[in-house]
C-alpha cells in the first residue's frame, strides 16, 4: 500500500525544508503544490499564469485547479510508493478531494504532521527566506541557515532569490489565509487520529528528529 504523509502548517513553518531533508530517507517524493505552481509560472504555462493572479496577492488558487494539478502529479511513476505532501491540502474541499484521489491509488492519509510556529516567528522567517532557482527550489534562511557562498545554492549552485509573496505586504495576508481557510483541517485530521503536533520553533535538526519519530510510529 502506498504511504501518504502530509506536512501541514502556516507559511514559514518549515514544511518545505523538512520535506527536502526527509524525502530520500522515506523513499517518497516531495509533492509541493506551491513549488508546482512556481515551476509552471517559470515555464509560463496557462496554469502558471492563472495561479500567479492568486499567489501574488497571497490568496489560494481555486480548489479545482489545485486538485487537478495534484491528481496529475500523484499519478507519476515516482509517486507509486506514495508521497510527502507539502502545502496540500489547504482547504476542507481539497482534503475531501484528496481522500477520493488516494482511494483511487488504494491509499489514505497515513500521518499529518502539524508544524506549529508562533506568528511573530513566522514573519521573521519569511522575511529572511531565500529560495534557489533550480528545479528543486532549495530553501535557505539568511540568518539561521545561510548558504556557504552568498546568493548561491549549496546543492546545485543556482542563484537564490526572494519569493514575491515573501515580501512584507503579502506575508501577513498569507498567514491570515492559513488561519481562516486551512486551520479547520487541524480538527478534521485530529478527529481521525492521524494528526501529530510538531514543535516547529526548534532547530531544523530537532524538527527533523521529531518528524522522523512521528513517521516511524505512524507513517
Ligand atoms: P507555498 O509555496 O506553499 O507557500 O505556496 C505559495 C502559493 O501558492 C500560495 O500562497 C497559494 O497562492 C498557492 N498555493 C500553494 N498550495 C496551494 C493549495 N493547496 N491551494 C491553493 N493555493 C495554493
Amino acid at each position: 500500500m502506498p504511504r501518504y504523509v502530509l506536512l501541514f502548517g502556516p507559511p514559514g513553518a518549515g514544511k518545505g525544508t523538512q520535506a527536502q531533508i526527509l524525502s530520500a530517507e522515506f523513499g517518497l517524493p516531495q509533492v509541493a503544490s506551491g513549488d508546482l505552481f512556481r515551476d509552471n509560472l517559470k515555464r509560463m504555462t496557462p496554469l502558471g499564469q492563472l495561479a500567479r493572479q492568486y499567489m501574488d496577492k497571497g490568496e489560494l488558487v481555486p480548489d479545482d485547479v489545485t486538485v487537478g494539478m495534484i491528481r496529475d502529479r500523484l499519478s507519476w511513476p515516482d509517486a507509486k510508493p506514495g508521497a510527502l505532501l507539502d502545502g496540500f491540502p489547504r482547504t476542507p474541499p481539497q482534503a475531501q478531494a484528496l481522500d477520493g484521489l488516494l482511494a483511487e491509488f488504494d491509499g489514505q492519509v497515513n500521518c499529518v504532521l502539524f508544524m506549529k510556529v508562533r506568528e511573530r516567528i513566522l514573519l521573521e522567517r519569511l522575511s529572511s527566506r531565500w529560495v534557489c532557482r533550480g528545479p528543486q527550489q532549495h530553501v535557505y534562511n539568511i540568518i539561521t541557515n545561510p548558504p556557504q557562498v552568498p546568493g548561491r545554492c549549496d546543492q546545485d549552485g543556482a542563484e537564490l532569490y526572494q519569493r514575491d509573496d515573501d515580501k512584507v505586504e503579502v506575508q501577513a495576508k498569507r498567514i491570515r489565509v492559513f488561519m481562516d481557510q486551512t486551520a479547520p483541517l487541524i480538527e478534521f485530521y485530529a478527529a481521525r487520529g492521524v494528526l501529530v503536533e510538531i514543535d516547529g520553533e526548534r532547530s531544523v535538526a530537532e524538527v527533523t528528529a521529531q518528524v522522523r519519530a512521528a513517521v516511524a510510529e505512524r507513517g
